[in-house]
């Protein structure tokens, strides 16, 4: 067994603790450290999410902590430090741009850099995988417009109670540290870094409906109702048939954008992938129907987390606009 096959069973081992708990899990983190998926070639993004999917369809927020991971290193390698961040060893990150005052509109952001101190002084909200951070990549305002600053520690941080994506470790965090790094212009370069994570937080719902749509017809054709197997109605079918259409869909766009990301195909990519992966756990849990909504089932999990694709990453309202830009 390599090491990807071991994280892959790990993950779905400890996924429902993970998200009964609201707790990370270290472990998880080190083997993914293992498999290299803390530090992805930013120029091999195809290659990256096909693996975010494969541990999307066991654990849905160790998915989205490795993605969020890879922001920060994103960051780093498109703007020059390709040969990482502290050596051999990868350091699990985070990448904080949300605060309590400003999400969509990131340009009205209250977080400080002082040139002077060479500080970072703010708070940030809704931060996936602050719990275990070691890396802090922020988001500030300067005199000379904003920067993106790495900091390797954080003045406090608290866990969120999310309903969904539980156990990535989604935090406040406030910070009040020195930074080792400073890049310049960070709205654009943050901005460059979504059209690399949107085309992977996309494959979480890949990942994510292809499951859910493999156990609602698995289901669908053991069970019975009426003497018939429901996979048997019509309505039932035509439903899972349009799911099957939409997943191809979306799958075809993940590899487009991921093959060579922009913001248009990013932005297309993570509005399909949310209306998708919305309709997909849906269908299948209305196929499992009552069973589905049964704690610790991979479903009813993965129904709480289709609405985060909504909202994570920019949200479909922003998808739009930066759709729209092109007429
Ligand atoms: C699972 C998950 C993980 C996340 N992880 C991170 C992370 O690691 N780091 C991080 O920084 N953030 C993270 N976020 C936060 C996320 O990026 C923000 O929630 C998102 O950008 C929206 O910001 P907001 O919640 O402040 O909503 P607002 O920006 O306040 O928006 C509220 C509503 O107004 C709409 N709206 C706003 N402006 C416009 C407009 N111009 N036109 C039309 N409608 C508009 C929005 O679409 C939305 O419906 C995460 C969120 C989720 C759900």
């Amino acid at each position: 067994m390599d090491e990807f096959e071991k994280l892959l069973l790990k993950a779905e081992k400890l996924a429902n603790e993970m998200d009964e708990k609201n707790e990370m899990s270290l472990e998880l983190i080190k083997l993914a450290e293992k498999c290299d998926l803390l530090n992805p070639d930013v120029k091999n993004l195809n290659d990256f999410c096909e693996k975010v999917k494969e541990i999307a369809k066991r654990n849905q927020s160790l998915a989205l902590s490795i993605v969020a991971n890879s922001m920060a290193y994103f960051a780093l390698q498109l703007s020059g430090y390709q040969t990482g961040y502290q050596g051999n060893e990868k350091k699990l990150s985070c990448f904080a741009l949300t605060e309590p005052r400003s999400g969509s509109d990131i340009k009205n952001l209250k977080t400080t850099f002082s040139e002077k101190v060479e500080k970072v002084i703010g708070t940030k909200t809704l931060v996936t995988n602050a719990e275990l951070a070691e890396i802090f990549a922020v988001l500030a305002k300067c005199e000379s417009g904003s920067v993106l600053c790495i900091c390797s520690d954080c003045h406090e941080v608290r866990k969120l109670n999310v309903s969904c994506f539980r156990g990535s470790g989604i935090s406040a965090v406030k910070f009040d540290n020195k930074a080792e790094i400073v890049i310049k212009d960070g709205i654009k370069l943050a901005m460059e870094v979504l059209n690399y994570s949107r085309p992977a937080f996309s494959a979480i719902a890949l990942g994510i409906s292809e499951k859910c749509l493999e156990i609602a017809i698995n289901y669908a054709k053991r069970r019975k109702a009426f003497g018939k197997r429901i996979s048997d109605f019509q309505a039932l079918k035509f439903s899972l048939a349009d799911c099957m259409a939409d997943v191809y869909s979306l799958k075809c766009l993940v590899e487009k954008a991921s093959y060579k990301p922009d913001a248009f195909k990013s932005a297309v990519c993570k509005l399909v992938a949310a209306k998708t992966v919305k309709k997909v756990t849906d269908t299948a849990l209305q196929v499992i129907a009552g069973h589905g909504l049964m704690r610790g089932c991979y479903v009813e999990r993965a129904y709480r987390d289709a609405k985060a694709f909504e909202i994570g990453e920019g949200t479909s309202e922003v998808m739009k606009l930066i759709i729209s830009r092109e007429f």
